[in-house]
């Protein structure tokens, strides 16, 4: 039995580059970090090998006994990690990633083309929250649910509760889902609480990108309000690549969530669980515990409000002017300029970032703003200092795109032309003669 370098180089070469790709550029993807070697290891381990379909102490294999033990600790860590009571709330740690996790619960609480309400994808809303445009039904959310996004407020880029509750009383949806992926602000949850009761809707949130900050308590906790939690374990959590359902014990609107989420969950999408996954996430879950854990949290906030405050200094303007979790967003409309070709920019300048639309975007695929995240770079020891300068990084970025667009656009070339065959430029008789 050989080690990846000897029993195949090409796949080791690839790592190693990406690995170099990594370290040597400013990551600065909100929904990206750099998980621990500790869960790397657990994550590259023996766990892989195993199948093990169903729950601890009801699999559909033998020889569980050890991988029981692990789903059991994970679950208990999650629980923990989250400050709730086993009571009141049970956790499902099997989901693949985000994305299948929230159709797991969609499945379990839905009947197909039921009504649902997720913040728009235009808006900073995720494709798994009901995404669909007036050609096309994107999302499977949208091919199987009948989808009402609700949307910000333009002139301030905040929720607009007010249209969301007064759509929500016509639209009379089954779910009310909060969370998203482009969202520089916390969610009203009291609000939003009280708009899914008026219309007798299950709340979801899905904290996929500030699952972290929530464990740390540094921003508003999802689980006081909402019946059911959704999250991906590898952005702000820092764990391995997977996702989890927390869901409340007692009936909600007369369903029973555990048994129906555990049930869509297996044997409803799923078949084996990524044990390797369970094995990474549990060791996640027992760090986020930790006071450096809260510390490295509070740093993530910290670090995004630098660069927010030295971006909106360089007269940039951000989408709800600012930023109270991990992400920014910034809109570069009235620069003139687009994200697409900012993203591309900065990577030639090992600055990775992404391209997101902003409030009032008229196309995806050029979209007016970009997304910057602190999560993966804090992870890496920066700090307020370090986040001032990668604004100014990005500034220059942003002048060179600039730059590049006036002249890649010929108006330079134009308007040079036209000086050189005005009759003030002397060479003009003699070309033309
Ligand atoms: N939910 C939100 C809010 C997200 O931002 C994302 C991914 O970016 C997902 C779900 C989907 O997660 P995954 O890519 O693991 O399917």
């Amino acid at each position: 039995d050989h080690g990846l370098s000897e029993a195949d180089p090409e796949v080791r070469a690839i790592i190693n580059k990406e690995k170099e790709r990594q370290f040597k550029s400013l990551e600065l993807i909100a929904s990206e970090n750099f998980t621990s070697r500790a869960v790397m290891e657990a994550v590259g381990s023996c766990l892989t090998n195993k199948y093990s379909e169903g729950l601890p102490g009801k699999r559909y294999y033998g020889g569980n006994e050890y991988i029981d033990e692990l789903e059991i600790l994970c679950q208990k860590r999650a629980l923990a990690a989250f400050h709730l009571d086993e009571n009141k709330w049970g956790v499902n740690v099997q989901p693949l990633s985000g994305s299948p996790a929230n159709f797991e619960v969609y499945t379990a609480i839905l009947n197909p083309h039921d009504r649902i309400m997720g913040l728009d994808l235009p808006h900073g809303g995720h494709l798994s929250h009901g995404f669909m445009t007036p050609k096309r039904r994107v999302s499977g959310t949208s091919i199987y649910f009948e989808s009402m996004p609700y949307r910000l407020d333009e002139s301030i880029g905040l929720v607009d509760y007010d249209m969301l509750e007064k759509t929500a009383t016509l639209f009379r949806p089954k779910l009310i889902i909060c969370g998203a992926s482009a969202y520089p602000r916390d969610f009203d949850y009291p609000r939003m609480r009280k708009i899914a009761d008026a219309v007798g809707a299950f709340l979801m949130m899905d904290m996929a990108h500030i699952s972290g900050l929530v464990a740390a308590s540094v921003v508003a906790d999802p689980f006081e309000y909402c019946d059911i939690v959704t999250t991906t374990t590898h952005k702000s959590l820092r764990g391995p690549r997977g996702g989890m359902i927390f869901f409340k014990k007692d009936p909600v609107l007369g369903v029973d969530l555990e048994s129906a989420i555990n049930n869509a969950v297996f044997p409803g999408l799923q078949g084996g669980p990524h044990n390797h996954t369970i094995g990474g996430l549990a060791v996640c879950l027992q760090h986020a515990q930790s006071p450096e854990f809260k510390a490295y949290q509070n740093q993530v906030v910290s670090n995004c409000r630098a660069l927010a405050r030295r971006l909106v200094e360089l007269g940039y303007t951000l989408v709800s002017g600012g930023s109270d979790n991990h992400l920014v967003l910034v809109d570069l409309r009235p620069l003139g300029i687009d994200g697409a070709r900012v993203e591309k920019i900065l990577d030639m300048a090992s600055i990775t970032l992404n391209k997101n639309s902003v409030p009032g975007d008229k196309s995806a695929l050029v979209p007016g703003g970009i997304r910057i995240g602190s999560p993966a770079m804090t992870t890496r020891g920066f700090t307020e200092k370090e986040f001032t300068a990668i604004a100014d990084f990005i500034h220059e970025g942003v002048q060179i795109t600039i730059e590049a667009k006036g002249l890649a656009s010929g108006s330079k070339v134009q308007e040079f032309l036209k000086f050189v065959s005005s009759p003030d430029f002397p060479l003009t008789d003699k070309v033309s003669n």
